[in-house]
Formats: structure tokens, C-alpha cells, sequence
């Protein structure tokens, strides 16, 4: 494992340049990509020019960004002006965006250098990474395990090293989970606190930007350029985005870390337990102090994020009717070509849960689904609003298994892999899964949740782990 932090400083130094850099990414990604699927598109010269650019800046002694030089990797519903975003659909399958979005427009402008497009579920819908319509990206620990979803190809290229960092999308859990099958750092930052504009929208009140890294300080320098308001977006935020990298490295003495006895259940294996347990461990060790306490979020919270995601999906995913944008079916009539437009080039989960989403919105059903599940998610927001009267952060393992092997998944159990991380999306808080210290195991992943805008909580306690167990830079 080589950290951005680690090259950035290779290339500061001129040890190395970009596009010897670049080059040695592409040619690895072109070795590995037919078993690990993790990329669909690439774009070798458009990342060679960007990185000879960058090249010639610094050799002219610029000062530049750490991210200058770094390759990076998007998933691919990201819309990137001239390169194919299909989301992993057919129903994209020719899509070619006309503008990029803002997260991908920043990092380039600090010269981040875009290497390719990135596997998912198709439209950020799963959470194996199977429901891709092209291939599957599978985890690189193990490639007749999952890589985790939707963000499969975001964790596993990271993990691989095929990528220095990536971004992912994040609306239930999907950069949290596959970064903990994948043993990478996965944070979905606060609901607004990073533009989403030219990120192709599955549930518009729950989709967040998030980004994989191998390391906190790495993450940070990341979030560092994509927070901020953005006029392009009005759910982005205007609050003011802190020093992160500041936060990195202070000590965690103090801290008060809450222990919700509703994530520690039965079914988790007996190495996910342990390797929680031995977190605490290095936390209390740490001068943290461990608050045992209740959090009674995780009981309906799937139900509640299906009801709303799904309704949310059906309203977003209307507009791929065969008329203005994506794939085409026959028909004579406007109806006939929506159906047979979406009948031919959606998969099978998307469309279950476009039709679900419509069932709930129906006027006669609202009182029994939408509205219920609004008011559950008031009743999330106030339980983890009422928890961090007490605590400063919350510890919980991000899934309760290690990754399991692909295939043998009914749709349903493949929806409770998410059971840990739709909390914190319902209640639009940060949350970031970071590799536990394992040993002979396959990577675990334990989540850290903080208030509202706090990711700087997240990096501060996630660092000071990382440095104890020697995982960093
Ligand atoms: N796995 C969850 C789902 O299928 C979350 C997806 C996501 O966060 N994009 O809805």
C-alpha cells in the first residue's frame, strides 16, 4: 500500500513525475482489470496530458496542491464532460455528459489527475457491487468475494492500487460498506456539505459525495478541496468549511465515544466482534473514555430508508423515458416507449425499486409507507441529535461480516448488508468506515459517526487509531 500522502511528497520532491506515475497506474489497471472490474472507462490520454501539465508546472518551481500529479478515479455517475457516464446502466450506455461535475472539477483544478470511470450497482442501487450491468467489481483481497456496493469499483481500485484515491457516491452506506470489505478509509460526509452537482441523482435527500483513501490525513486533503457552498448546488452548504488537515494528529485524550449496545448484535461474526472490541481497546488506551449507551435507530431504519429511497428513485429516475436523455425502446405511443425503454435497458432492482417508489407515493397508500417513514426518520434525527448531548462521536462495526463470497444472495438479505450505515444517512450525519487492525482476517471495517458538519471529529479520532496501530503514512 503506497499513501497519497507518501507520493505527494515523491512528487513535491521531484523523485518522480506524474506521468511516469500515471503511466505505471494505467498499465497496472490495463494487467488487472479483466478479474477485479473495478474500472469501466478509461481515459489514458486525457490523464497523460493532465499529467505532463502538472509536470511542467512544477518543474517551473509552482507551488502546487498536494493533490497535484495524484491519480484518482471516479464512479462512474459522476458526469465528466467527453467521457462515457453510464451509471452501469444500459440505459446510459451512450451517454457522453456536455459539463463535469463540481466535486470532479475541483479536484482537477487542483490537479488531480482523472485515470477513469469506476464500476457500481447500476444507478448507485446495491450493496455487493453485483448489479453492475457490465461486469462486477470484486474485492481484491479476494476476487471470489464482493467488493461491498454500490461504490464496488471506488473501494476495490483503492484497495488494489489502482487508484491513490477515489470518489464514490453514499446515500445508504454505499462508500461505507465497500470500504470496509475492501479495508480502505470510506466517508460520507454531512448531507450538503459537499456539492452534488453532475452527481446523477438516485435519492436526491439522502445522496451524499464520499471519498476513499487508505488513510485519514489522505481523506482529508481530499475533503479539504470538494467542502464549500456551490452556486450550482442549493442543498450545498454555505457553513464554513474548517481546517481538517488541522485536526488530523490531535490527541483524543478525553474524548467521549458512545457505544450504542443496538449495533452490537448476535449475528455479528465472531471476527467483527473482536476486532471491535480491540478498537475500544486502543481507544480507552488512548485516554478516550467509552460510553455504553442506547441508540434505538437500527430496528426499522432499512424499512424506513427503502420506503424513502425508492420513492425518491421513482420520482429521479422518471426522466429516462426514451425521450430526452439515455437509451431508447420501440412504441407507437409516448407510454409504449417509456415502458419499453425502461422494460429493455434497466435491471431488475432498479425497476423493482422504481415500481415500489411509485406504489408508495400513490395518494391511498401515502398514510401507510411515506408518511410513517418520514416520521420515523424525525424520531433517527432526534435519537442521535439527544445522543450527542452525552457523546462526542459514536463507535459501531460498519457491517456485521466480513465480505462475503459473490452469488447465494437473495435481493433482500443483499439489502441488510446496509443495516449499520442507513442510520446515519437518515439523519444526514458524517460517518466514516476505517480499517480495523486485523490479522489473518479478511478486512473489517469499524464506523465512526459524528454531529452534523464535525467530519473534523471523524479525522481527529480516525488518525489518532490509525497512528497507534501503525496504519499511516
Ligand atoms: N446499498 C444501499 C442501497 O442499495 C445503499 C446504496 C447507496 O448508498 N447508494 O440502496
Amino acid at each position: 500500500m503506497v499513501t497519497l500522502q507518501q507520493v505527494s511528497l515523491r512528487l513535491s520532491k521531484l523523485e518522480i513525475s506524474s506521468a511516469e506515475l500515471t503511466s505505471a497506474y494505467l498499465e497496472r489497471i490495463g494487467e488487472e482489470n479483466l478479474d477485479l472490474g473495478a474500472y469501466l472507462t478509461l481515459c489514458p490520454e486525457k490523464a497523460l496530458s493532465a499529467a505532463r501539465a502538472v509536470d511542467s508546472r512544477r518543474i517551473k518551481g509552482e507551488k502546487l496542491h498536494p493533490l497535484a500529479g495524484i491519480p484518482m478515479a471516479v464512479k462512474d455517475n459522476f458526469c465528466t464532460e467527453g467521457i462515457p457516464t453510464t451509471c452501469a446502466s444500459k440505459m446510459l450506455r451512450d451517454f457522453i455528459p456536455p459539463y463535469t461535475a463540481t466535486a470532479v472539477k475541483r479536484l482537477e483544478d487542483a490537479g488531480a489527475v482523472l485515470l477513469g470511470k469506476l464500476n457500481l450497482d447500476e444507478f448507485a442501487m446495491g450493496a455487493t457491487g453485483e448489479y453492475s450491468a457490465y461486469y462486477p467489481a470484486v474485492n481484491p483481497h479476494d476476487l471470489t468475494r464482493m467488493a461491498g456496493g454500490s461504490s464496488s469499483g471506488s473501494a476495490a481500485s483503492v484497495a488494489a492500487d489502482q487508484a491513490l484515491f477515489s470518489l464514490g457516491s453514499d446515500t445508504g452506506g454505499s462508500v461505507r460498506l465497500p470500504a470496509s470489505f475492501c479495508g480502505v478509509v470510506g466517508m460520507k460526509p454531512t448531507y450538503g456539505r459537499i456539492s452534488r452537482y453532475g452527481m446523477i441523482a438516485f435519492a436526491s435527500s439522502l445522496d451524499t459525495v464520499g471519498i476513499v483513501t487508505h488513510t485519514m490525513w489522505d481523506n482529508a486533503v481530499v475533503l479539504s478541496v470538494l467542502a464549500g457552498a456551490d452556486p450550482m448546488d442549493a442543498t450545498c452548504s454555505l457553513t464554513p468549511v474548517p481546517d481538517y488537515l488541522a485536526s488530523v494528529s490531535s490527541p483524543v485524550k478525553g474524548l467521549r465515544i458512545g457505544i450504542p449496545k443496538e449495533f452490537y448484535t448476535d449475528d455479528l461474526t465472531p471476527n467483527v466482534e473482536k476486532a471491535l472490541r480491540e478498537v475500544m481497546e486502543v481507544y480507552r488506551s488512548l485516554g478516550a473514555v467509552l460510553c455504553p449507551m442506547s441508540l434505538p435507530v437500527t430496528e426499522d431504519s432499512l424499512a424506513v430508508y427503502h420506503i424513502l429511497s425508492s420513492a425518491e428513485a421513482a420520482s429521479n429516475l422518471g426522466r429516462y423515458d426514451g425521450v430526452r436523455f439515455g437509451a431508447r425502446g420501440a412504441g407507437n405511443t409516448p407510454a409504449e416507449i417509456s415502458q419499453n425503454t425502461k422494460d429493455r435497458f434497466l435491471g431488475g432492482e432498479v425497476q423493482a425499486r422504481i415500481a415500489s417508489g411509485a406504489a408508495y407515493l400513490l395518494e391511498e397508500n401515502l398514510d401507510t409507507y411515506y408518511k410513517p417513514a418520514l416520521e420515523k426518520q424525525r424520531f433517527i434525527k432526534t435519537a442521535f441529535a439527544e445522543a450527542f448531548q452525552t457523546v462526542d462521536l459514536i463507535l459501531a462495526p460498519t457491517a456485521t461480516c466480513e465480505a462475503p463470497r459473490t452469488g447465494g444472495f437473495s435481493r433482500s438479505e443483499k439489502r441488510a448488508f446496509d443495516r449499520f450505515t442507513v442510520p446515519a444517512s437518515l439523519a444526514g450525519l458524517p460517518s466514516v468506515s476505517i480499517p480495523c487492525k486485523t490479522e489473518d482476517t479478511l478486512p473489517i471495517g469499524f464506523q465512526l459517526v459524528a454531529p452534523a458538519f464535525r467530519e473534523d471529529l471523524l479525522y481527529r479520532a480516525g488518525d489518532a487509531y490509525e497512528r497507534e496501530v501503525g496504519r499511516h503514512a
